[in-house]
Protein backbone atom coordinates (compact mmCIF):
# COMPACT_ATOMS: atom_id res chain seq x y z
CA UNK A 1 0.00 0.00 0.00
CA UNK A 2 0.91 3.83 -0.87
CA UNK A 3 -0.19 6.97 -0.86
CA UNK A 4 0.41 9.58 -3.87
CA UNK A 5 3.08 12.21 -3.38
CA UNK A 6 1.50 15.76 -3.64
CA UNK A 7 2.90 17.32 -6.88
CA UNK A 8 5.08 14.37 -8.22
CA UNK A 9 4.38 11.06 -9.66
CA UNK A 10 5.86 9.06 -6.59
CA UNK A 11 4.29 7.59 -4.44
CA UNK A 12 5.18 7.13 -0.24
CA UNK A 13 5.00 3.17 0.61
CA UNK A 14 3.33 2.92 3.87
CA UNK A 15 5.13 0.18 6.38
CA UNK A 16 2.51 0.78 10.06
CA UNK A 17 -0.22 2.67 10.63
CA UNK A 18 -0.44 4.02 14.78
CA UNK A 19 -2.70 6.20 15.66
CA UNK A 20 -2.69 8.61 19.23
CA UNK A 21 -5.52 8.18 21.23
CA UNK A 22 -7.37 11.25 23.35
CA UNK A 23 -5.03 14.31 21.67
CA UNK A 24 -7.57 17.34 21.89
CA UNK A 25 -9.48 18.66 25.46
CA UNK A 26 -12.20 19.07 24.23
CA UNK A 27 -12.54 15.24 22.55
CA UNK A 28 -11.70 14.07 25.91
CA UNK A 29 -14.77 15.86 27.74
CA UNK A 30 -17.26 14.90 24.70
CA UNK A 31 -16.07 11.13 25.53
CA UNK A 32 -16.90 11.47 28.86
CA UNK A 33 -14.48 8.20 29.69
CA UNK A 34 -10.78 9.26 30.88
CA UNK A 35 -9.54 11.31 33.39
CA UNK A 36 -8.28 14.69 31.36
CA UNK A 37 -4.55 13.95 32.42
CA UNK A 38 -4.30 10.28 31.35
CA UNK A 39 -1.31 10.36 28.86
CA UNK A 40 -2.11 9.89 25.22
CA UNK A 41 -1.57 6.54 23.95
CA UNK A 42 -1.03 4.54 20.77
CA UNK A 43 -2.66 2.16 18.82
CA UNK A 44 -2.35 0.70 15.41
CA UNK A 45 -4.30 -0.30 12.31
CA UNK A 46 -3.46 -2.89 9.45
CA UNK A 47 -2.05 -1.29 6.81
CA UNK A 48 -4.36 -2.85 4.26
CA UNK A 49 -6.37 -0.59 6.26
CA UNK A 50 -5.71 2.38 3.73
CA UNK A 51 -8.31 4.09 1.84
CA UNK A 52 -7.01 6.78 -0.51
CA UNK A 53 -8.70 10.29 -1.51
CA UNK A 54 -11.57 9.85 -3.74
CA UNK A 55 -12.77 6.27 -2.47
CA UNK A 56 -15.35 4.73 -1.18
CA UNK A 57 -15.38 3.49 2.62
CA UNK A 58 -17.76 0.37 3.04
CA UNK A 59 -20.02 1.08 5.81
CA UNK A 60 -18.70 -1.32 8.12
CA UNK A 61 -20.34 -4.76 9.90
CA UNK A 62 -20.61 -4.82 13.21
CA UNK A 63 -21.76 -1.16 14.07
CA UNK A 64 -24.63 1.02 14.52
CA UNK A 65 -22.71 3.87 15.37
CA UNK A 66 -19.71 4.49 12.61
CA UNK A 67 -17.67 7.52 12.95
CA UNK A 68 -15.23 9.97 11.60
CA UNK A 69 -12.35 11.57 13.10
CA UNK A 70 -10.16 13.98 11.11
CA UNK A 71 -6.78 13.82 11.97
CA UNK A 72 -3.50 15.41 11.09
CA UNK A 73 -1.33 12.19 10.02
CA UNK A 74 2.72 12.76 9.66
CA UNK A 75 4.51 10.73 7.28
CA UNK A 76 7.92 9.45 8.76
CA UNK A 77 10.77 9.63 6.72
CA UNK A 78 13.48 8.34 8.45
CA UNK A 79 13.37 6.07 10.93
CA UNK A 80 15.10 5.94 14.79
CA UNK A 81 14.80 4.51 17.86
CA UNK A 82 14.41 7.03 21.07
CA UNK A 83 14.20 9.96 19.19
CA UNK A 84 14.59 13.32 21.21
CA UNK A 85 12.00 15.88 21.12
CA UNK A 86 14.44 18.25 19.18
CA UNK A 87 15.62 16.28 16.40
CA UNK A 88 12.19 14.81 16.01
CA UNK A 89 10.92 17.05 13.24
CA UNK A 90 14.13 15.70 11.14
CA UNK A 91 12.49 12.23 10.82
CA UNK A 92 9.00 13.64 8.67
CA UNK A 93 9.01 12.85 5.01
CA UNK A 94 5.68 14.84 4.90
CA UNK A 95 1.67 15.48 6.30
CA UNK A 96 -1.49 14.67 5.15
CA UNK A 97 -5.01 14.38 6.23
CA UNK A 98 -6.66 11.30 7.40
CA UNK A 99 -9.96 9.88 9.25
CA UNK A 100 -9.37 7.62 12.20
CA UNK A 101 -12.53 6.36 11.26
CA UNK A 102 -14.36 4.36 14.20
CA UNK A 103 -17.22 2.33 15.53
CA UNK A 104 -18.03 3.91 18.27
CA UNK A 105 -20.67 1.28 20.03
CA UNK A 106 -17.52 -1.47 19.56
CA UNK A 107 -15.02 0.88 20.74
CA UNK A 108 -16.94 2.33 24.20
CA UNK A 109 -18.22 -1.21 24.45
CA UNK A 110 -14.87 -2.87 24.96
CA UNK A 111 -13.62 -0.22 27.02
CA UNK A 112 -15.87 -0.36 29.45
CA UNK A 113 -15.07 -4.15 29.99
CA UNK A 114 -11.56 -3.71 29.26
CA UNK A 115 -10.82 -5.16 26.11
CA UNK A 116 -8.32 -4.16 23.20
CA UNK A 117 -9.74 -1.96 20.90
CA UNK A 118 -9.34 -3.87 17.71
CA UNK A 119 -13.08 -4.38 16.85
CA UNK A 120 -13.73 -0.94 17.32
CA UNK A 121 -10.69 0.94 15.38
CA UNK A 122 -8.51 -1.51 13.46
CA UNK A 123 -11.00 -2.52 11.02
CA UNK A 124 -11.29 -2.99 7.32
CA UNK A 125 -11.13 0.27 5.14
CA UNK A 126 -10.54 2.12 8.50
CA UNK A 127 -7.81 4.17 7.62
CA UNK A 128 -8.62 6.93 4.92
CA UNK A 129 -5.41 8.93 4.19
CA UNK A 130 -5.33 11.86 1.92
CA UNK A 131 -1.78 12.76 -0.59
CA UNK A 132 1.06 12.93 1.40
CA UNK A 133 2.42 16.62 1.34
CA UNK A 134 6.53 16.86 1.80
CA UNK A 135 7.68 19.29 4.26
CA UNK A 136 10.52 20.51 1.18
CA UNK A 137 7.11 21.90 -0.27
CA UNK A 138 4.79 22.66 3.24
CA UNK A 139 7.09 23.20 5.71
CA UNK A 140 6.49 21.58 9.14
CA UNK A 141 2.16 21.76 10.06
CA UNK A 142 1.72 23.08 13.60
CA UNK A 143 -0.66 25.37 13.66
CA UNK A 144 -3.74 25.94 11.34
CA UNK A 145 -7.62 24.62 11.01
CA UNK A 146 -8.35 21.30 11.16
CA UNK A 147 -11.93 20.57 10.17
CA UNK A 148 -14.19 17.77 8.39
CA UNK A 149 -17.50 18.32 6.61
CA UNK A 150 -20.18 16.25 6.28
CA UNK A 151 -22.57 16.61 3.03
CA UNK A 152 -21.34 20.27 2.64
CA UNK A 153 -22.16 20.81 6.72
CA UNK A 154 -19.32 21.73 9.35
CA UNK A 155 -18.93 18.68 12.00
CA UNK A 156 -15.65 19.41 13.74
CA UNK A 157 -13.63 22.50 13.43
CA UNK A 158 -10.67 23.43 14.98
CA UNK A 159 -6.96 24.12 15.31
CA UNK A 160 -4.08 22.34 15.22
CA UNK A 161 -2.38 24.43 18.45
CA UNK A 162 -4.89 22.44 20.46
CA UNK A 163 -3.18 19.26 19.96
CA UNK A 164 -2.29 18.28 24.12
CA UNK A 165 0.91 16.62 22.82
CA UNK A 166 2.58 17.86 19.88
CA UNK A 167 3.84 16.29 16.54
CA UNK A 168 7.90 16.45 18.43
CA UNK A 169 6.50 14.86 21.67
CA UNK A 170 4.34 11.79 20.30
CA UNK A 171 7.41 11.29 17.49
CA UNK A 172 9.46 10.86 20.69
CA UNK A 173 7.08 8.98 23.09
CA UNK A 174 6.42 6.67 20.28
CA UNK A 175 10.17 5.43 19.05
CA UNK A 176 10.58 5.09 22.93
CA UNK A 177 8.03 2.02 21.84
CA UNK A 178 8.85 0.95 18.66
CA UNK A 179 11.58 1.34 16.30
CA UNK A 180 9.88 4.28 13.79
CA UNK A 181 10.99 3.30 10.05
CA UNK A 182 10.71 5.00 7.25
CA UNK A 183 6.94 4.56 5.62
CA UNK A 184 5.05 4.66 8.99
CA UNK A 185 1.98 6.64 9.48
CA UNK A 186 1.09 8.35 12.49
CA UNK A 187 -2.28 9.95 12.89
CA UNK A 188 -2.28 12.71 15.83
CA UNK A 189 -5.82 12.09 17.27
CA UNK A 190 -9.11 14.56 16.55
CA UNK A 191 -10.59 17.49 17.74
CA UNK A 192 -14.17 17.27 19.42
CA UNK A 193 -16.89 17.11 17.31
CA UNK A 194 -16.87 13.66 16.09
CA UNK A 195 -20.08 12.17 14.47
CA UNK A 196 -22.05 9.16 13.37
CA UNK A 197 -22.04 8.72 9.12
CA UNK A 198 -24.50 6.82 7.08
CA UNK A 199 -23.92 5.35 3.33
CA UNK A 200 -24.12 7.97 0.90
CA UNK A 201 -22.47 10.48 2.67
CA UNK A 202 -19.52 12.65 1.43
CA UNK A 203 -16.92 13.64 3.80
CA UNK A 204 -14.60 16.61 3.35
CA UNK A 205 -11.46 16.68 5.90
CA UNK A 206 -9.10 19.39 5.60
CA UNK A 207 -5.90 20.76 7.09
CA UNK A 208 -4.44 24.48 6.60
CA UNK A 209 -1.76 23.80 3.82
CA UNK A 210 -2.61 20.08 2.76
CA UNK A 211 -4.74 19.05 0.43
CA UNK A 212 -8.60 17.57 1.08
CA UNK A 213 -9.27 14.34 1.51
CA UNK A 214 -12.68 13.00 0.48
CA UNK A 215 -14.31 9.82 0.76
CA UNK A 216 -18.01 8.73 0.08
CA UNK A 217 -19.81 6.31 2.63
CA UNK A 218 -20.65 3.10 0.41
CA UNK A 219 -23.33 0.21 1.38
CA UNK A 220 -21.70 -2.61 3.18
CA UNK A 221 -21.23 -6.05 1.47
MN1 LIG B 1 -8.48 9.09 16.55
Amino acid sequence: MALPVAGSASAFPVRRIYCVGRNYLEHIREMKESDERDPPFFFQKPRDALVLTGQTVPYPPQTNDFQFEVELVVAIGKGGRAISKEAALDHIFGYAVGFDMTRRDRQRESGKKGLPWEIGKSFDASSPCGDVHPVAQVGHINQGRIAVSVNGQSKQDSVIEKMIWHVPEIISNLSHQYDLVEGDLIYTGTPAGVAPVVPGDVLRGSVAGLSDLVITIGHGS
